[in-house]
């Protein structure tokens, strides 16, 4: 769907609350209504053949979809985004909308990991040659090549947070004639909007902050003019197309995202500087503190951060690491993040790492931090830090 531009004045909070809600999708009714829908009726023959109706199948679009997709184009700054029904087949169908036989693509050593195995199963089985590299080079000339058809990015990375040049990476893409695709779910497009800094294609697994409430699996992908065309087309060649209900509570999620975000910020800033005065722990790693390596470029290309961060509990193996998340009564053990709960999970970044092997002096676990009150959070992780001492 392609955005209809404007309202790009306005504070966040008022395009979050505007954005996708055109009378065309939602009639006179706050929200859009819940389109379940696969066949669409056309009103005669000349409308059918015409190709002119607004709504020709389900797959294609209805309201629903349509509103959820004006609202990601209009946040992430794009031409236009489409719908998907995870965001790992976002990520996928952002490579494969770009990528064809004898083609190369450099990939972060920081990919988000079903991403890397999609690389490394179905795109090389393709015919396209894949590259990681280390995902805090500035200068990623020497990696490309003529063949070289996509830059991949995903800042910060998964599991260990490191912060990468957007604007050098695009630019030297760019210049080397390769599309720059951005995964940003991180900072979601309130922190972070890649294509305003220099991508093409920016990707959300809207699962996490977007949706918000752990209840959803939903992807956007979403394109500045030149790379929208074939975006768009790869994403309806692929039968790609979203849950009409994922979709609205995607949409829900979508109006209170400043608000949750903020919190999610100032508790996981807190956290995670109260974190680093632990003798337990030998190493935080939130783009956030001044103490993390990528920090300055965060400054610079961020404007807020959110709730998930890692540290390294010193010394801990796996024992330890067991009797501190078991401990832990309001941080969940369990996948994904972005939900207004908190998570904590043992990241094994040493698992999935080629290009610059992840090493630390204990296990590293990624917390995400929830919407519950800060204080209560903290008196939790002492005494999983105090039953992972014993
Ligand atoms: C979770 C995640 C995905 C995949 O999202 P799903 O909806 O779980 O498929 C993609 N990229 C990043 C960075 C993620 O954290």
């Amino acid at each position: 769907m392609a955005s209809s531009g404007g309202g790009g004045k306005r504070g966040t909070g008022t395009r979050l609350v505007q954005a996708g809600r055109a009378k065309a999708f939602t009639g006179r009714f706050v929200n859009p209504p819940v389109v379940h829908a696969s066949t669409i009726l056309f009103e005669n023959t000349e409308e059918m053949l015409s190709g002119k109706a607004p709504y020709g199948y389900g797959r294609r679009g209805t309201p629903t979809s349509r509103a959820l997709e004006a609202a990601v184009a209009e946040m992430e700054a794009a031409e236009g985004a489409v719908l998907c029904p995870s965001g790992l087949s976002a990520v996928t169908l952002s490579l494969l909308a770009f990528l064809d036989a004898g083609d190369h693509c450099l990939l972060p050593d920081t990919i988000y990991e079903p991403g890397r195995h999609f690389a490394d199963t179905v795109l090389t089985r393709l015919g396209v040659a894949v590259t990681y590299y280390d995902p805090t080079l500035t200068d990623i000339g020497a990696l490309l090549e003529p063949r070289t058809r996509v830059v991949y990015l995903e800042s910060p990375g998964s599991l260990t947070f490191e912060v990468q040049d957007l604007p050098a990476l695009s630019a030297q893409a760019h210049k080397a004639g390769a599309v720059v695709i951005a995964d940003a779910t991180w900072p979601t497009p309130l922190f972070q909007r890649p294509i305003e800094l220099g991508a093409d294609v920016s990707v959300q697994a809207a699962t996490k902050y977007l949706g918000g409430h752990a209840d959803v699996l939903l992807g956007a992908v979403s394109a500045n003019k030149e790379a929208w065309p074939r975006l768009k087309k790869a994403h309806g060649a692929l039968g790609l197309c979203a849950g009409p209900d994922d979709v609205y509570a995607t949409l829900k999620g979508l109006r209170t995202l400043e608000v949750r975000l903020r919190r999610h910020e100032s508790s996981a800033l807190e956290i995670a500087g109260w974190l680093e005065q632990r003798p337990e722990v030998s190493q935080v790693l939130h783009p956030g503190l001044p103490s993390h390596p990528g920090h300055a470029l965060w400054r610079r290309d961020f404007s807020g951060s959110t709730g998930l961060f890692g540290f390294v509990g010193r010394g801990w193996g796996r024992a330890e690491t067991a009797r501190f998340l078991d401990a832990l009564t309001l941080f969940g053990l369990g996948y994904s993040w972005g939900g207004f709960e908190s998570l904590a999970v043992p990241a094994m970044a040493e698992k999935s790492r080629t290009a610059v092997p992840w090493k630390a002096d204990g296990t590293l676990i990624r917390l995400h931090i929830g919407l519950e009150d800060p204080e209560d959070l903290k008196a939790d992780l002492l005494a999983g830090i105090e039953a992972a001492r014993r």
